[in-house]
């Protein structure tokens, strides 16, 4: 145990290793091994962070529009010619082929070219002579120290959802990242202090629920950015409101993929494998249910099935189309579904888990695995699976398809795919989710846009980056104004008006 390294929290620029003696171990996906151990902060090691961020936020909220820019146009530059590094990170830990880093990587730098246009985004508004010679202008301003706790599916590219626009609006950050992939949340740390970010701006904590809960209840602590399952969500949602905090808390999924019978069948089904096994399904816009309309569904499933023979699993390093689970415990648990999915009478058409592997066998390898038939009172459709497990839901058309979205508890992601523009028109309208792609499968917004679900994917009212983004890390000022002159003198006691 004592040759294997220990990563330690950011706080203040500098690596800090904390009160804790405890640690969790960060396995390398692909061979099954530990790689490194985590520390797992207390409240105390949380508490010098948060005092870290204090301290630095009064200079920092100070600087100018201008300069606090241009850290992030510098961070954007070397994050451009060092993203290969970041890759390697995210595969060492999370286990997703180089090929998807990448993408998680260019998904976040999106968010972080946002950031860059601070300066327009903070622009207030003003009315000019809204009762004679009074003038009424807003402004926005930095909230202060912010927390961020995020999952472990995007080690990168979720806190890059948020510590940019927090960051380039004034504030200053505590991260809490998983501590099932931690390393990304040090190295980007890292590189905005060689960017330039004055020391105590951003500081990562790792750790658990100590860590988390001691965020939540912090006096220091004015909101909360979380990223990860429903369950945890709304608990994040319901303790760091009670604590009086700001809170977007963005919760699990179960997204769909209605398929009605004149879409274009092959094209549909390249959708659904990617959609359904890139990231090895743990993503939380992956495609788990495809709804296919009964007079195109055999059809559909054969394409699909076909294309599922052509994809490689294996180690992320060796350019294969998916790499393994995070955990060996969870990889199981997906497999678990399987067995069920046969108990509810549905039908296993491709079994995961007998994939012939481009990696060492002790690696948490699931292959891509589809299931048929699936009853929409099986745990396989209940349940939010995150693996590379796709389900086909028949349905009679586009009303029933519809309605089963519509009673999802989720409504994260949703995408249908026809070539009839009426039809996608009315299930834009009318269907319950966030985020609609249209013979789209993965429809995250681009980042001058929101991401968010609705109901149980979604707590609190603001989605992450884009315009809500930069409101979520701002309050807004408004101030009345006038420069006195004799028409304003007198005693009136009435409510003050402008007409
Ligand atoms: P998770 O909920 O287990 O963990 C998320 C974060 O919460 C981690 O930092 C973790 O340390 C912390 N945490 C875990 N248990 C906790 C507890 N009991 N109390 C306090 N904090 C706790 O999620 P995960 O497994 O890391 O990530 C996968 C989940 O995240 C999936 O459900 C996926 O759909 C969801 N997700 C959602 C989105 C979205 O935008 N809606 C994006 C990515 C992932």
């Amino acid at each position: 145990m004592t040759d294997i390294p220990v990563l330690d929290h950011w706080i203040d620029g500098a690596s800090v290793a904390g009160e804790s003696a405890r640690t969790a171990p960060v396995f390398d996906p692909a061979k099954g091994v530990v790689q490194k151990n985590v520390r797992l902060g207390t409240a105390a090691d949380v508490a010098t962070a948060v005092a870290a961020a204090l301290t630095a936020f009064p200079a920092w909220s100070d600087t100018s529009i201008g300069k606090r820019q241009q850290v992030i146009f510098a961070f954007r530059e070397l994050l451009g010619q060092r993203k290969s590094e970041l890759a390697e990170i995210l595969t060492a830990e999370h286990g997703k082929v180089l090929s998807d880093a990448a993408g998680e990587i260019a998904r976040g730098l999106e968010v972080v070219e946002f950031a860059t246009g601070i300066p327009q985004l903070l622009k207030g508004e003003y009315s000019e002579n809204v009762s004679t010679g009074v003038d009424v202008y807003s402004v926005r301003q930095p909230l202060g120290v912010v927390g961020v706790i995020s999952p472990f599916n995007f080690p990168a590219m979720v806190p890059m959802w948020f510590f940019p626009i927090a960051i380039a609006a004034g504030n200053t950050v505590v991260l809490k990242p998983s501590e099932k992939d931690p390393s990304a949340a040090n190295w980007m740390a890292a590189l905005m202090k060689e960017a330039g970010l004055p020391d105590g701006v951003f500081n990562v904590v790792h750790g658990d629920k100590e860590a988390v809960d001691a965020l939540l209840v912090h006096p220091d602590i004015a909101s909360i950015s979380f990223v990860g399952s429903t369950p945890i969500a709304h608990y994040i949602y319901e303790t760091a409101s009670a604590n009086g905090k700001r809170v977007q808390a963005l919760g699990g999924a179960k997204n769909h993929m209605l398929v009605l019978p004149d879409a274009d069948l092959d094209l549909t089904a390249d959708a659904a494998v990617n959609a359904g096994f890139g990231s090895a399904g743990e993503r939380c816009m992956a495609i788990s249910v495809v709804l296919a309309v009964d007079s195109v569904a055999d059809e559909l499933v054969a394409k699909v099935k076909e294309r599922m023979a052509t994809l490689r699993t294996g180690d992320g390093r060796r350019s294969c189309d998916m790499g393994p689970l995070i955990t060996r415990a969870h990889r199981d648990k997906v497999a678990t579904y399987i067995d069920v999915a046969a108990a509810d009478g549905a039908t296993v058409v491709v079994d995961g888990r007998v994939v012939e592997v481009d990696g060492d066998a002790s690696g948490f390898w699931l292959g891509p695995t589809l299931i048929d038939n699936v009853p929409t009172d099986s745990k396989v459709y209940t349940e939010e699976i995150f693996g590379p497990v796709l389900s086909i839901v028949r349905v009679a058309g586009y009303d029933e398809g519809l309605a089963i979205i519509n009673d999802s508890p989720y409504g994260n992601g949703t995408a249908i795919f026809t070539n009839d523009g009426g039809a996608a028109r009315r299930f834009q309208r009318e269907v319950q989710v966030g985020m609609i792609g249209i013979n789209v499968p993965i429809p995250v917004p681009v980042a001058y846009h929101s991401f968010g679900g609705w109901k149980a994917s979604l707590f609190g009212d603001a989605k992450a980056y884009g315009r809500q983004g930069v409101q979520f890390f701002t309050r807004e000022k408004a101030v009345t104004s006038r420069w006195l002159d004799p028409s304003h003198g007198g005693i009136n006691l009435g409510f003050p008006r402008s007409h």
